[in-house]
């Protein structure tokens, strides 16, 4: 969405986003089918206009991503093999939170939870 160049990335986020991308690209692998991303990166000035995000989002850091998933598969996925998220070091928001979407992200929550409530 060329927000990275009203918002540029420092150094710590390009960092993350790396780590967020490393993770992704694995989990595609294994789920094997087309994903579309919904929301990446948010600046914490239109994060703030996001109704529902969270004020301190993972979004904000570049250490989550949103697909599309309006029919609930990649959810669905991700709760029948969470050895999977594991392995590829993700953590997924309660399908029950995110009815069109799914939200991963890159460092545990702090329940440390495989998969956490908002
Ligand atoms: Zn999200």
């Amino acid at each position: 969405m060329n927000r990275d160049k009203e918002y540029p990335l420092d150094k710590e986020m390009q960092q993350n986003l790396q780590k967020l991308l490393v993770a992704v690209n694995l989990f595609r692998q294994h789920y094997g089918k087309p994903m579309s991303v919904s929301s990446g990166y948010r600046p914490a000035a239109i994060n703030s206009k996001v109704k529902g995000a969270a004020k301190k989002s993972n979004h904000m850091k570049c250490l989550a991503v949103d697909f599309k998933d309006s029919d609930g598969a990649i959810d669905k996925f991700c709760m029948n093999n969470l050895k999977i998220l594991e392995a590829c070091g993700l953590w997924l928001e309660s399908p029950d939170a995110t009815p069109e979407w799914c939200h991963l992200q890159c460092v545990p929550p702090k329940s440390g939870n495989r998969v956490f409530k908002p």
